[in-house]
Formats: structure tokens, C-alpha cells, sequence
């Protein structure tokens, strides 16, 4: 086979085999573009390699080759003492690995050609400058020195020399250096610097083959689910020089601003400089629009090109480009990364300007960058000082008072303080702290730490890793790089979203998408922003485009409103559980004690006209619109006091002498309903078996709500589920008396009360005896939750806290199961129930309701598996309906 392709060769289609780099250094070759010329070796060079340990049989004869060529074409040979060519030698996979693989730079130089390079460009400084760059980087990248050696030796030499810049070291200061690295090299290695120019691109070219395997490329592959096969490209591309003096230089740049989307001129640029001086910010790069005043017709042909660029791929383009003496070089282009904002605008606009389909334009913006631009923002406007920044480990805006530890979180939120919780990296223990915060900033750890991780589970704003500022939790202070110390009870203002920390309180504002969801912000009004437009456009092409309904998860009329406004298509989740709680409580208090018939019956019957009341409320909210009801699911000790609470109180009031009957027969009910794991325990349809009266009594709350809402004139649309059913006999036993009482109350009003019964899948026996369920289910409805639980043996509660931060950052899953649908385990089991339950009863409706309604990956998932519809909670709605779009399109 081929393993060496020549720049013209290839395109941005190869990605496979050449890597991203290579495709898109081909392709712009192939444009016309400016590029020094090269040739890249295969990603199958790279995998034979991995896989054999020695370079196939040709390789180098093939690169001997291709080398030859470019010579030829270059009019010099590599290393050639009097006029040398240099080369970079750079990684390039098919997925950009940022900071994960390596580039060595002016390949060719030695004690010989570096006299060379000197006398042909009339720059003593510059050869040796080159030189020593070409030690350091070897010796870092190849063979495996500690770059900081080569640091120190550097600022040794600034610091003898009085400066912080390297433009003030001379030809003399670098050829000292030179030989400082190479005894560096040679203590470190015994072999020492080679100075065989063939021989340093051999290695180097090894070296980038060998980095796809190094410990930190591993993990980042596994944590960002790349393949660990794939292999890397290797770029050998001829040198220019930016660092040649003051009319030369090296930049970078983007087509749009990546930040907004705006169109405009955006990037930096570094004169008297090589690539890496750039992002290595050792130096202060100046704005790329100050390159037309520094270079007219440098800054014009770059204009220009990424014009063409951009036109070409038709997206924004980022770019890495070198000025050698006046003469403009590109290096590098690719589909740049953008902000979620600067995503939906950059789309929109370039429909506008008929570069892209619509089609295209909703391939390109995500669930996730729509749910990252409705969260709420601290206003820009207001006047804000910045205490320092970390990683946006968890979106959102939160503003309170600093404290520093879980303690004192509770202790201040208990007494109604908005408070932030600042740690220098948290672990379970601070588990009720971080609930009771409004945000969480840590000094330490990824995105994959504890904080991060509970953080976005629990969808709370955090900030972690930001390592400038000091957390001192034992004197309870924070302390930032520019000197401010914060001390606890000061107000500190975190956004997840950018990274950033404030000082005091920094004012919220709506996001103007969400005020735009909620009819808030007409789109069509001149003033509204590009980006509501965008957004706007965006949505109406997906909910065309979709198959799936989307629903909301809502337990109350006002939920069911806010998700209605939002698009929601019915509710797919009303908890009844939650109108258990609050002055409620005491009557299920007393359900649970009742000791006779008589007096369970009366509890009941005291519930029955609160639940009904609240039905009526959604139904009226969704009115036409299906609203699925689920039966009661949480175990009942839920419902009774804490049990050390009670037993204090019992034992005081025993102590005391005092009457405490009522306590004390709570006391044996919370211990007599007392389960080792409550969550595989005594619940949903569990609990409509064995508690007498007790799904009935909510069967006809829901029935009576639907006959008053008929007689309103409305259009109720309930649906019956009952939670939990592992086996087909529990649900036929629940579904008859359902179907009962719903015949009963209908004949009570002189109705037709005709609704479905149908189950949650939320078990694996469920889904793995789907077929039979069907028999007695009218509609299945996901419950992903407890299947993720139940399928991996994971109590959500416990784990996600505990031992997921761990797993996360082993990279044992990308994403918690939790988040997005583990496909391969608990999306299996879907496939099954969905194919046995359509077998059994064509027509079953199928939906899915659980946090993963609401997740962009999950809902491809689900379009795919075949389902009529998602539920999720209303804020995540207009996330579900791009995702279903974009699924379908
Ligand atoms: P990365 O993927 O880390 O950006 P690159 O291979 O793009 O690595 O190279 C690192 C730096 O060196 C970049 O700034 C790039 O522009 C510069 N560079 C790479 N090859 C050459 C070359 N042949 N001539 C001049 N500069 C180069
Ligand atoms: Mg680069
Ligand atoms: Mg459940």
C-alpha cells in the first residue's frame, strides 16, 4: 500500500488516513493557497506500526522518495551545510487531540547547517535561535526529557542578562544555549542530540507514531470516546520562518469571532516570532487587525484567504499562518470550535448568505449549545470585577456569600443565606453542602472531578480547577491573584458557564432565549437579537422535521403551563407523590397508621378531593393534550418523620413523663416500614397491592377530575400508568380495578370515561417480558432512571456522590449513565421491549420519561429505537424538540 502522500495528493475528505491536519493542508495546497510544501505519512503507517513495533517494509523508501521530491522542488537538500532545508515534523489525527501530540520544528539543523541557514539568511540570531529550539524541542518530545531543563536554562540566561524578553537575547546568548541543551541532552540520554538531519526525522517521526499511546493521549481518548485504533498521521511539512526580524511573524486566526459569531476581524499575531511563541504566551501578541498597519499586503492577502476558506468549507475556519520577510505561508486551517451563542449565529448567517442549506444549518447546532444558551447570565453590562477564572465545569450564574466548608453551607442556607460553597476540591462528605449552595468553587481538579461531576448531576453551578485563587479553608478565606481576599460571609458571584469569579454580587438577567420560549420576545420584532432569530428559525425547522412528540415531566398546573409555553406536546411524568407532601403530610400520616378499615378509608377519602383538585389544574393546563399520571411510587416511609428525630422525641417526652402516644405509634410504623434498600423495596405497584384502596382512591381522583373537566367544556386527557411492574399479573390486577372505577365514576356523570392503562418499563424484567406486559399495557412509558439503576445495580443516590468521579476520570465511561443512555446495556433492553411490545400489541404507544428525555445523544437514541415520544422537564422541552428535529432530519 501507499503510505506517503504528498500535499497535492490528498483532500479534506481523507481525513482517515491523512488526519485532520493533512486533509486540510491538502486541500488548501489543491486551492491554490500558499503553503509550504510536504507530505504526510498515513494513519495505516502509524496502526502498522503500533501493532508490529517496526515501521512496515517501504516506508522509508517511500519517504526517501517523497523527500527526494520536495528537495528537488525546494532546490535544497535537507540539512545541507551550506543551504539547508528544514522541516516540521507534526501529529495530526483524525480528531484534534489538543495539547495530547507533539510537533518538532526545523528538522535538518546541526553544528554544520546551522552556518548554513546563518550565512543564506544574513541572521546569525536567527540560525541559532532556530537551533536551539530544535534541541529543546527533540529533547522534549523524542526523547523524553523534562522540558522545564531547558526553561530554567533559558531564564538562567534572561536573568544574568537582566530581562523577561526573549527578543533581547543575542546570536552569542543562543549559541551558549545551544550548547547548554545538548549537555542536557547528552547527561539525560548517553546518546546525545543527532546530528544526522534523516536520523532526527526518523525519530521524530516515531516519536509522533509512539505519542498516540503516551499515558495522557490514552485517557483523553477514552474519556472523549475515540476509538483507540485509529492511529495518528505524521506532516512533514518545509520551514518557514517567522522569526527572521521584524517583517516576519506568525499568527493565528479566525473567520468569525468564535466567541459571539460575529463577522469581523479576530486573531493574534507575534512578530520576530516561530508557531509555538504564540500560544506559549511567553510573549504579548498584538491583535491580528494590527497587521495592516505592520504589513499592508501581508494583511490583505490573509484577508483574502480566509475568504476563500470560508467560502470553501463553508463554516468558520480557524487558521495558523507565518509571515516569512513580507511573504505570507498557511499552515494550518479547520472547522474552528465555537461557543454555543457563536454556533446558532454563525449557522443562521451563513444560510443568510445562502452558503449552507437550512438542513445543514440544524445539523450544526446542538441540543446541548441551545441548553447552554438558556440558562440565566450574569448582565454584561453591569460593572464587574474579576477575581480570577477556572474550568465551566456546570452552566449557570450564582451569586452568595463565600463559606468554606459543608458545615457552615447548611448551617447559613438553613437561615435563608444564599451561600457558595468554595473548597479546595470536594469529596461525598460535602455531598449536603453542595446541595444546600447555591454554586460550588473549587481550587483544584478537572471536569471530572467530584465537584464537576455532582455538580451537573444535581444541575448546579460550578466552577473547579481555578487554580489562581488561594482557598485557604482553614483560616476560611479565598485569596485571588490580584490580592483581594475574600473572608467568609463576603459575596462572591460564580458563572459556570465562562469559568469566571466576581467580586460581590454580580445582577442575573433571563437568557433571551428562555424569555423568547416563554413569549416574552417576539422574533420577529426588529429589535429582537440575531441570536432569538436564529433560534427561532432553528426550532421551527425541527419541529417540522420531527416524528417524535415531546412532552414534559410536570406535577402541578403551573409546571404544566410553563411547559406547554415551551412546546411541550402533553405530560409525560405527573409524579403524584409530590401532592402527598407539605399540610398534606398529616393525612398520609394517618393512612399509613390506620389500624382499621374504617380508618383507612376515611384518610382516603380526606386525599381523594386534594388530588382531584389537583388534576383538574393540569388537565385544565394541558387541555386536548395527553397527560400521563403515574400512581403513587415512593416507598411510604418517605412520608413519616426521620427516624432519629422521632426517637429523640420519643424518648424526651418519655423522659418527661408527657403524653406521646401519637409519636410512639409513628415510631413503630417508621420502624416496621423500615427497609434495608428502600429503592428495591416496598413501591409502586408494590404498594397499590398491598396498601387496600390506596391506586383506587387515585384512579378515581383522576377519574373524577376528568368528568368535572367534560362538564367545563374541556378536553381532558389522562392516561393511567402504573410504576414499577415487573410481571404481568401485577399490572392486570391494578388495570382492572382502574378500568373499574373509571366505568364506576363514569356512570356516577354520565360520562364516557375511556382512558389508557398502561405501565412504566423501569425493571429489566419488565422489559425483558414486554411481549406479555403488552397483553394488559395500552402504553408503555420508559422509566430510564430506574432502568439505569436496575440494570447496572447503581443506586443513583449513592453512587453518583461516592465512587463516579473515580470511574469518570478512569475513563471506565465518558458520561455517567445517568446523563446520556448507556445504549449498548439499558438501550438494549429498550430495543427488546419496544419489538416484543409492538409484536404483542401494534399500536402500543411508546414514550420515555426520565432525565434522559431531555438529553441530546439519549433522544437520537430513542428516535432511533422507535418511540412516539420523550418526556423531560419543561425547561429541557425546547432541547428535546431540536434534538427530535435533528434526529429526524
Ligand atoms: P499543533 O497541532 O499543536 O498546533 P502544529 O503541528 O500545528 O501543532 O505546530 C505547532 C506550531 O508550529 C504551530 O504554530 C505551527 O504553525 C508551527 N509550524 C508547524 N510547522 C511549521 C512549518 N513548517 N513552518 C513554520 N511553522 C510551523
Ligand atoms: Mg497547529
Ligand atoms: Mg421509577
Amino acid at each position: 500500500p501507499k503510505y506517503v502522500y504528498e500535499f497535492a495528493e490528498g483532500n479534506k475528505d481523507l481525513k482517515d488516513l491523512l488526519g485532520g491536519k493533512g486533509a486540510n493542508l491538502a486541500e488548501m495546497t489543491n486551492l491554490g493557497l500558499p503553503v509550504p510544501p510536504g507530505f504526510t505519512i498515513t494513519t495505516d503507517a502509524c496502526r502498522y506500526y503500533l501493532e508490529n513495533g517496526r515501521v512496515p517494509e517501504g516506508l522509508d523508501t517511500e519517504i526517501d522518495e517523497k523527500l527526494a521530491a520536495l528537495e528537488a522542488a525546494m532546490g535544497k537538500r535537507l540539512g545541507q551545510a551550506d543551504d539547508p532545508l528544514l522541516v516540521s515534523v507534526r501529529s495530526g489525527a483524525k480528531f484534534s487531540m489538543p495539547g495530547m501530540m507533539e510537533t518538532v520544528l526545523n528538522i535538518g539543523l546541526n553544528d554544520d547547517s546551522v552556518r548554513g541557514l546563518a550565512a543564506q539568511a544574513g541572521n546569525e540570531r536567527f540560525a541559532w535561535d532556530s537551533y536551539r529550539r530544535l534541541i529543546q524541542m527533540f529533547g522534549k518530545t523524542v526523547q523524553g526529557i523534562d522540558g522545564e531543563l531547558f526553561e530554567d536554562a533559558i531564564d538562567a540566561i534572561k536573568q544574568r542578562k537582566g530581562t523577561t524578553d526573549d527578543l533581547d537575547l543575542d546570536a552569542g546568548d543562543f549559541k551558549e544555549l545551544v550548547q547548554t541543551f545538548k549537555d542536557i541532552v547528552a547527561e539525560h540520554t548517553g546518546e546525545g542530540f543527532p546530528s544526522d538531519p534523516r536520523e532526527q526525522m526518523r525519530q521524530a517521526i516515531q516519536a509522533v507514531f509512539d505519542s498516540w499511546n503516551a499515558p495522557r493521549a490514552v485517557l483523553y481518548r477514552r474519556q472523549e470516546r475515540i476509538p483507540s485504533g485509529l492511529g495518528t498521521a505524521v506532516n512533514v511539512c518545509s520551514m518557514v520562518f517567522g522569526n527572521l526580524g521584524m517583517d516576519s511573524g506568525t499568527g493565528v486566526a479566525f473567520t468569525r469571532d468564535p466567541a459571539s459569531g460575529q463577522q469581523g476581524v479576530y486573531g493574534d499575531y507575534l512578530q520576530n516570532a516561530q508557531g509555538e511563541d504564540v500560544v506559549a504566551g511567553i510573549r504579548n501578541t498584538v491583535p491580528l487587525a494590527d497587521l495592516e498597519r505592520i504589513d499592508p499586503a501581508s494583511y490583505r492577502r490573509l484577508l483574502d484567504i480566509m475568504e476563500t476558506l470560508e467560502n470553501h468549507y463553508r463554516d468558520l475556519c480557524d487558521i495558523e499562518f507565518t509571515i516569512e520577510r513580507g511573504r505570507l505561508w498557511m499552515l494550518q486551517t479547520r472547522v474552528g470550535k465555537r461557543t454555543a451563542a457563536a454556533a446558532f449565529r454563525i449557522a443562521n448567517q451563513l444560510v443568510d448568505q445562502g452558503l449552507i442549506t437550512l438542513d445543514e444549518a440544524v445539523g450544526r447546532v446542538t441540543g446541548d449549545q441551545l441548553a447552554q444558551l438558556m440558562f440565566p447570565r450574569f448582565d454584561e453590562t453591569a460593572e464587574r470585577t474579576r477575581l480570577g477564572r477556572g474550568m465551566n465545569a456546570s452552566p449557570g450564574a450564582a451569586v452568595g456569600k463565600a463559606v468554606f466548608d459543608s458545615y457552615t453551607a447548611i448551617k447559613w442556607s438553613r437561615s435563608g443565606e444564599d451561600v457558595i460553597l468554595c473548597r479546595r476540591e470536594t469529596n461525598p462528605d460535602d455531598l449536603e453542602g453542595m446541595i444546600a449552595a447555591r454554586g460550588i468553587l473549587t481550587s483544584r481538579g478537572g471536569k471530572t472531578s467530584h465537584a464537576a461531576v455532582v455538580a451537573r448531576g444535581m444541575g448546579k453551578t460550578c466552577v473547579c480547577g481555578a487554580e489562581e485563587l488561594d482557598v485557604d479553608t482553614k483560616n476560611r478565606r479565598l485569596v485571588a491573584p490580584g490580592g483581594q481576599v475574600i473572608e467568609e460571609g463576603d459575596v462572591i458571584s460564580i458563572d459556570g458557564t465562562s469559568g469566571e469569579v466576581f467580586l460581590g454580587e454580580v445582577p442575573v438577567v433571563a437568557s433571551p432565549v428562555v424569555r423568547y420560549f416563554e413569549g416574552e420576545i417576539d422574533p420577529a420584532s426588529d429589535s429582537s437579537d440575531d441570536l432569538v432569530r436564529a433560534v427561532h428559525r432553528f426550532m421551527q425547522y425541527s419541529d417540522a422535521a420531527r416524528r417524535m412528540n415531546v412532552r414534559a415531566n410536570a406535577d402541578n398546573a403551573e409546571d404544566a403551563a410553563r411547559a406547554r409555553r415551551m412546546g411541550a406536546q402533553g405530560v409525560g411524568l405527573c409524579r403524584t407523590e409530590h401532592m402527598f407532601l407539605g399540610d398534606r403530610r398529616q393525612l398520609v400520616e394517618r393512612l399509613i397508621l390506620a389500624d382499621t378499615d374504617k380508618e383507612r378509608e376515611e384518610s382516603l377519602a380526606a386525599l381523594l378531593p386534594l388530588q382531584r383538585d389537583d388534576f383538574i389544574g393540569i388537565f385544565e393546563a394541558m387541555d386536548g393534550l395527553p397527560v400521563t399520571v403515574r400512581l403513587l411510587d415512593p416507598p411510604l416511609h418517605e412520608f413519616l418523620p426521620d427516624i432519629t428525630e422521632l426517637s429523640v422525641r420519643v424518648a424526651v417526652a418519655e423522659s418527661r413523663g408527657e403524653k406521646h402516644e401519637n409519636d410512639l405509634r409513628l415510631l413503630q410504623a417508621v420502624h416496621r416500614l423500615h427497609e434495608q434498600n428502600p429503592m428495591l423495596g416496598l413501591r409502586g405497584v408494590r404498594l397499590g397491592l398491598v396498601v387496600p384502596g390506596l391506586f383506587t382512591m387515585q384512579v378515581r381522583a383522576i377519574a373524577q377530575a376528568a368528568a368535572e373537566r367534560l362538564r367545563a367544556g374541556g378536553r381532558p386527557c389522562p392516561e393511567i400508568m402504573i410504576p414499577l411492574v415487573g410481571t404481568v399479573q401485577e399490572l392486570e390486577i391494578i388495570r382492572e380495578e382502574s378500568l373499574r372505577v373509571l366505568r364506576e365514576v363514569g356512570e356516577e356523570y354520565g360520562v364516557t370515561l375511556n382512558y389508557p392503562v398502561g405501565t412504566m418499563i423501569e425493571l429489566p424484567r419488565a422489559a425483558l417480558t414486554a411481549g406479555q406486559i403488552a397483553e394488559n399495557a395500552e402504553f408503555f412509558s420508559f422509566g430510564t432512571n430506574d432502568l439505569t439503576q436496575t440494570v447496572w445495580g447503581f443506586s443513583r443516590d449513592d453512587v453518583e456522590a461516592s465512587f463516579f468521579s473515580a470511574y469518570l476520570e478512569k475513563g471506565v465511561f465518558g458520561v455517567s449513565p445517568f446523563e446520556s443512555l448507556d445504549v449498548d446495556g439499558v438501550g438494549r433492553l429498550i430495543r427488546i421491549a419496544v419489538e416484543e411490545g409492538r409484536r404483542a400489541r401494534p399500536g402500543i404507544k411508546l414514550g420515555v420519561c426520565g432525565e434522559h428525555g431531555g438529553d441530546p445523544a439519549s433522544v437520537h437514541f430513542f428516535h432511533e429505537a422507535g418511540l412516539d415520544y420523550v418526556s423531560c422537564s419543561p425547561f429541557r422541552v425546547p432541547v428535546a424538540r431540536l434534538e427530535s428535529g435533528r434526529a429526524a432530519a
